[in-house]
């Protein structure tokens, strides 16, 4: 097993997606679609930040705190601090 399979393995009420997105800034993102998490992780990244990005977005769907379409918007920005909060404090 892979560091990686073994955060995937840690959130087993989440799917994931591996994508490939060009885009050296692109991480991940975190969608909730009738109830169902959905994660996915931009797996052209390194390692680390793959894992840092599966913690992130899983911490978004522990609090059940996601952004909106508003990169600035304070739901967007109270959504992000909580995400990096449990990414800083998060061990497997
Ligand atoms: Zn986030």
């Amino acid at each position: 097993m892979t560091r990686i399979e073994m955060y995937v393995d840690h959130f087993p009420d989440y799917i994931f997606y591996g994508i490939e997105v060009e885009h050296n800034l692109y991480y991940g993102e975190v969608n909730k679609i009738n109830g169902k998490v959905i994660i996915y992780i931009n797996i052209l990244q390194p390692e680390w930040r793959q894992i840092d990005t599966i913690v992130h977005e899983a911490g978004h769907a522990e609090f059940n705190m996601y952004g909106d379409e508003k990169r600035w918007s304070m739901k967007t920005m109270l959504a992000e601090k909580q995400a990096e909060y449990v990414c800083r404090h998060f061990n497997l």
